[in-house]
């Protein structure tokens, strides 16, 4: 347990599953406790139950990261039921279509922005109104590798990710002086549902995209959601406005 974690409070998006679920667990083994938020209640209630088995207070709030009612309502039931919030790990995303630009879907053009990047500017609006009232926080949003270099046939996505990086950049700056550190990270592949979905569920697809990684696999959940925790120690109290990438090596070939 990381003694300053003792007592505070950590809000995960995207807690349901994969990243942010392996993120709400590491928050909690640190003694956080967690408000675990999704769309999807019986992924996020099963992240619940994994929480009070270590012992640690958790609460599932379902919200929509493309809903700015919803989103300002999340933070509200986070301080009402554990009366405070600390640290927050925006990372709820969807991948989108998987075919080229020229071919892509307005529609799902716009949920993914909607909820890939106008989410995350929202999660941030409604934490930092808070976080300014009672003396800061850390912030961590999920970005990609996808945030950093190009990727062909999911052009939504990479907008997206690319403006999370520049928001977190913006963001980190507008907050440095006011104790609220804000970074991004930047994950290469990840092996999660939206890998195994992006995959076709196919293990061929899946060993290929290992062998194409510099360090040889893909990264589990876990290693990702112990850099989110990481960032919000004092361990990184001189980190902000970073865009982390945690890629095996990926981004520096
Ligand atoms: P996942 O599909 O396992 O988990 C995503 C979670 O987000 C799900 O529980 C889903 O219900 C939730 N969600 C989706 N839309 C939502 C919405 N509108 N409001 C609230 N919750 C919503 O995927 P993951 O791989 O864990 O992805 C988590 C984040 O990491 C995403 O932002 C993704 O883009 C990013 N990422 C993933 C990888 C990877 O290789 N898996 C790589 C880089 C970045």
């Amino acid at each position: 347990m990381t003694p300053e974690l003792r007592g505070k409070v950590a809000l995960v998006t995207g807690a349901a599953s994969g990243i942010g679920r392996a993120s709400a667990l590491a928050f909690a083994q640190a003694g956080a406790k967690v408000a675990v938020v999704d769309v999807d209640q019986v992924g996020g209630e099963q992240t619940v139950q994994l929480i009070e088995d270590l012992g640690v207070d958790a609460t599932y709030i379902a919200a929509n990261m493309s809903s700015a009612a919803e989103v300002e309502s999340m933070v509200k039931q986070t301080v009402s039921m554990f009366g405070r919030l600390d640290y927050a790990h925006n990372n709820a995303g969807i991948s989108g279509d998987q075919v080229l630009l020229a071919e892509y879907d307005e529609a799902m053009w716009d949920t993914v922005i909607a909820i890939n990047l106008k989410g995350v500017w929202l999660c941030m609006k409604y934490e930092i109104q808070h976080m300014l009232k009672h003396g800061g926080g850390a912030i961590v949003n999920t970005s990609s590798t996808a945030g950093l270099v190009g990727s062909r046939g999911v052009c939504a996505y990479v907008a997206s990710k690319h403006g999370v990086v520049g928001l977190t950049k913006g963001a980190a700056l507008e907050y440095a002086r006011s104790n609220i550190r804000i970074n991004a990270i930047c994950p290469g592949t990840v092996h999660t549902a939206m890998i195994d979905r992006f995959a076709g569920n196919d293990p061929q697809v899946l060993a290929a995209f290992a062998e194409g990684e510099p360090i040889g696999r893909l990264a589990q959940p876990e290693e990702i959601g112990a850099t989110a925790v990481w960032l919000c120690t004092s361990a990184a109290s001189f980190i902000t406005g970073a865009a982390l990438p945690v890629d095996g090596g990926r981004v520096a070939q």
